[in-house]
């Protein structure tokens, strides 16, 4: 098949495929083929097909999201947060992979393994004075460990 150069509009294109990686927060890193279509009368550089690139990184994407539910949920269960307290917490019937697997959900899930206590936080209705403390217990704790 010969690609057409979206600028000049010769036919004189040559393609190459790169391997390129995404990862989200706790995501596996995923590699994907990049494809770069160059132009050799006009030096024009890019995706000449408009969107085989768009496939391919929404695909590695969603296989990185994927791996992040997986390992966060794995990770939280490792230091004694299990499932079945997250769903309590969250009021979450279902299971908690198939409702953090995807964007935007998986990003509270990120967040709760970045301050796994935001979960205290949500289990005490959002307590003001419960956030108070417990933003100034992490604040101190972060305080020794830059001092250390
Ligand atoms: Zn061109």
């Amino acid at each position: 098949m010969s690609l057409l150069c979206p600028v000049c509009g010769s036919f004189r294109v040559t393609s190459v495929q790169v391997e390129e990686f995404i990862s989200v927060p706790y995501g596996d890193k995923i590699s994907y083929i990049k494809r770069i279509d160059t132009c050799e009368i006009c030096k024009e550089v890019g995706d000449f097909t408009g969107s085989s690139n768009d496939v391919e990184i929404e695909e590695a994407y969603r296989s990185s999201n994927i791996s992040a539910a997986k390992n966060i949920i794995y990770d939280l269960g490792k230091i004694g947060i299990s499932e079945m307290t997250i769903k309590r917490i969250l009021g979450i019937r279902f299971s908690l992979y198939e409702v953090f697997k995807e964007e935007p959900s998986l990003k509270l899930l990120q967040v709760i393994r970045t301050f796994p206590w935001i979960l205290d936080v949500i289990d005490m209705n959002f307590d003001h004075e419960y956030i108070g403390k417990i933003v100034e217990i992490k604040l101190k704790m972060e305080e020794n460990n830059e001092t250390k």
